[in-house]
């Protein structure tokens, strides 16, 4: 590592330090600064895995700010375990940056720890190298055994919730790529820029998904894709109408009610949960979610079949996008 840092101060510096005084409750026996972290699964636990990797000019636009890449970088992660019913413990990092920037290191762990102690996931260990600008996370929570939810869970006639709104992460990104200053800023557009930026994982709805849901999965790379996943894995389709779509005020203000229904449909990056669950136990889903702020809004209902089907509000059916970003696809074989 260049300009000053080298590996052992900065990993010593930005990340060590800052993770050092953690509650036993923490279940850290072991961590920064061995060769591995040695960790306390509470009884009866079972441990839940998962990893993401945000590389720079894929999964945020190159100049971003280190604050918001950090926190990006845990949140997306926080969100998956989310998605699963779990509670965040613990996260590894595993660093690659051109350089050792002290002021991008420092503004990066930042916004990394502000996520980090937003959720109650603790560092336990990582990576650092120099190359392009890639960082990965790998977080492991926990549920009590058995109460993991999966994609696979969704029955015939459930009904399928949303939290939040869908679209704005898209919209704020395409606001930041055509340049917000020419659309002139303002509330509503920070809004949007700000729900792409430091996106929200859902983690507070944990026990009312382990309690409800058949079926759940976070939205990263859109509604169509990722509801599809869940049709998929349960082996069901699923009719949504489009004029239920949760589309925020100040999506529709910016684009128009048609684009942000679009927006709504295939763009990813809002961390939104969608989810399944009885009919019965809608109502009361609805008023749990209250109570953490959380809107949760029905969209449709789970069929027999397969496939994703979309209706207006007249009732004619509605073309959707093709389904989400694809790493490694090619457009012409
Ligand atoms: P090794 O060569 O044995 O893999 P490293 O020199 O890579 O060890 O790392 C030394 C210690 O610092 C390890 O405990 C590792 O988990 C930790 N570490 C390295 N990079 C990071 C990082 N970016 N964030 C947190 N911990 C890190
Ligand atoms: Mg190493």
């Amino acid at each position: 590592m260049t300009a000053g840092l080298d590996e052992f101060d900065l990993i010593r510096t930005c990340f060590a330090q800052r993770q050092k005084h953690l509650p036993s409750s923490s279940g850290v026996a072991l961590g920064i600064g061995d060769d591995a972290a040695v960790l306390n699964v509470p009884a009866g636990r079972q441990l839940v895995l998962s990893v993401d990797t945000i590389v720079e000019g894929v999964h945020f636009p190159v100049g971003s700010h280190p604050a918001d890449i950090g926190w990006r970088s845990l949140a997306v992660n926080i969100s998956d375990l989310a998605a699963m019913g779990a509670d965040p413990m613990w996260f590894t990092l595993s660093l690659c940056i051109p350089e050792a920037s002290r002021s991008w290191l420092d503004a990066f762990s930042e916004g990394l720890f502000e996520c980090a102690s937003r959720f109650g996931a603790a560092l336990v260990g990582g990576d650092t190298v120099q190359g392009s600008r890639c960082i990965s996370v790998q977080v492991a929570g926990s549920v009590p055994a058995g109460a993991a939810v999966t994609r696979a869970g969704a029955c015939e006639g459930d009904v399928i919730l949303i939290t939040g709104s869908l679209g704005d992460a898209a919209g704020g990104l395409r606001l930041l790529q055509d340049g917000a200053g020419r659309v002139g800023p303002g509330a509503d557009v920070d809004r949007l820029i700000s729900r792409f930026q430091r996106p929200e994982p859902r983690a507070r709805l944990v026990d009312v998904l382990r309690r409800f849901a058949h079926a759940a999965i976070d939205i990263s790379d859109g509604l169509c894709a990722d509801l599809g996943h869940v049709l998929e894995a349960s082996g069901k389709g699923a009719r949504i109408e489009s004029g239920l779509l949760p589309v925020s005020e100040a999506l529709t203000t910016e684009f128009g009610l048609p684009q942000a229904r679009r927006l709504a449909l295939a763009g990813g990056d809002d961390y939104e949960l969608c989810f399944t669950v009885s009919e019965g136990d809608v109502e009361q889903v609805v008023d749990l979610g209250a109570r953490f702020d959380i809107p949760i809004t029905r969209i449709g209902t789970i069929e027999a079949g397969s496939g994703l089907h979309c209706v207006d509000e007249a009732g004619a059916t509605v073309e959707l996008p093709a389904s989400g970003y694809r790493h490694f696809r090619k457009t012409a074989s």
